[in-house]
């Protein structure tokens, strides 16, 4: 059964600069398109990408990459804003890795773009009043 599903990988500085998705699309008989990327070398970073590929190869790739030291995350959840409780503090216009939030001119509120959300995570935890919540 062919399967095409979404999923998020966290790289560390020990698994970053290593060609561990090549490998899986050479060694597994997977497809892949990098739906989103946040990566500096040397640094951890994030990638969402689609696999595609039949269930067998998908659920060894999958293991390949969590023994190659990677976190993975399904991408079945979103990150959304509760505005009635933002309080426009900013905390986590910084914290971002995909720039999502931005300060508005004029107004100084923060706006958030969903579409450049990768699902981190990092502003759920850090948001102070709790107004980033995690949808499944
Ligand atoms: S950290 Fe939370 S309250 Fe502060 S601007 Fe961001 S979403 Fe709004
Ligand atoms: S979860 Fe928050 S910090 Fe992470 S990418 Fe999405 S908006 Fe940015």
């Amino acid at each position: 059964m062919k399967v095409a599903k979404k999923i998020v990988l966290h790289f560390t500085q020990q698994t970053i600069d290593k060609p561990i998705v090549s490998g899986l699309i050479r060694e597994f008989n997977l497809d892949f398109n990098i739906l989103k990327a946040s990566i500096s070398p040397g640094e951890v970073g994030l990638m969402i990408m689609e696999l595609t590929g039949e269930q067998e190869d998908y659920d060894r790739g999958i293991k390949y990459l969590q023994a190659a030291g990677l976190e993975i995350q399904s991408l079945s959840q979103d990150v959304l804003r509760n505005d009635d409780r933002c309080t426009h503090c900013g905390a986590c216009i910084t914290m971002c890795p995909t720039r999502a939030f931005t300060l508005e001119d004029g107004t100084r509120k923060v706006l958030f773009d969903n579409s450049k959300c990768i699902v981190c995570e990092l502003c759920v935890r850090a948001c102070p009043p709790r107004a980033m919540e995690l949808k499944f």
